[in-house]
């Protein structure tokens, strides 16, 4: 089970679309969304994503505008076009409803949980080294019983989830790269000198500037994360 991709590009690349993963399970009719930036959610509308979902949970990272851009209108959207009451889940609850407030979205058209509230999926949440100005977090998340480690945008990954890697311990591993050293993210040959061959294939990659560090992450034996549909989305 991997999770899918809405969009696997970073901020600027909006030809990749915002980075954004989802796991649906068709039999409970549910969606756990991870991030929601500027691009997509014109993408879930162009999948029709939600069209038998009864059951969303969107699971926030942080917050710049390339993870949570159309946050907003997908909450409006289940309130006046599904009359569904979707749960968004982020550490810093007063925060969020603070910038949900803001741009206009009602308290109570969604509820709002921090990770240890959830009851659905186990999600431990990460603090990570991402900005200066606004908390950025990763997520160890128990889906189908598989162990799975969701980076965020992060510059580093802690020893502890290194060695866990190491060790065998997740499942899946979900890490986003940058094609230049950056203050904000993991740099593409940084992360492939902390890993073997072996272990970089358990690594999937995510959060692309451009095609050619999308060509080096395959190139160093990453897993790289793969978009669905693309050619569908495609304007
Ligand atoms: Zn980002
Ligand atoms: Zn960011």
């Amino acid at each position: 089970m991997k999770l899918n991709f809405i969009g696997n590009g970073s901020c600027f690349n909006t030809a990749f679309g915002n980075n954004s993963a989802y796991y649906l399970n068709k039999e409970n009719q549910s969606l756990l969304l991870i991030d929601c930036g500027e691009t997509v959610f014109e993408r879930i509308m162009k999948q029709k994503l939600l069209e038998n979902v009864k059951d969303l949970d969107i699971l926030i990272t942080h917050k710049h505008t390339d993870h949570i851009g159309s946050l907003s209108s997908l909450l409006f959207y289940c309130e006046y076009g599904k009359g569904i009451i979707p749960t968004v889940i982020y550490p810093d609850k007063s925060e969020m409803q603070q910038y949900l407030a803001l741009v206009g979205n009602e308290p109570q058209a969604y509820k709002l949980i921090n990770p240890e509230e959830c009851e659905k999926y186990r999600i431990k949440e990460i603090k990570q080294e991402h900005s200066k100005f606004i908390n950025a977090y990763g997520y160890i998340l128990e889906l189908e019983g598989k162990r799975i480690y969701y980076s965020g945008d992060t510059k580093t990954i802690q020893t502890p989830i290194i060695e866990a890697l190491k060790k065998g311990v997740f499942d899946e591993f979900y890490q986003d790269v940058s094609r230049f050293e950056t203050p904000a993210h993991l740099n593409i040959e940084t992360l492939s000198n902390l890993f073997n061959k072996e272990e970089r294939k358990k690594i999937t990659c995510m959060h692309f500037d451009d095609e050619i560090t999308k060509i080096k992450a395959e190139s160093m034996g990453f897993d790289i994360s793969k978009v669905k549909n693309n050619k569908d989305i495609e304007r």
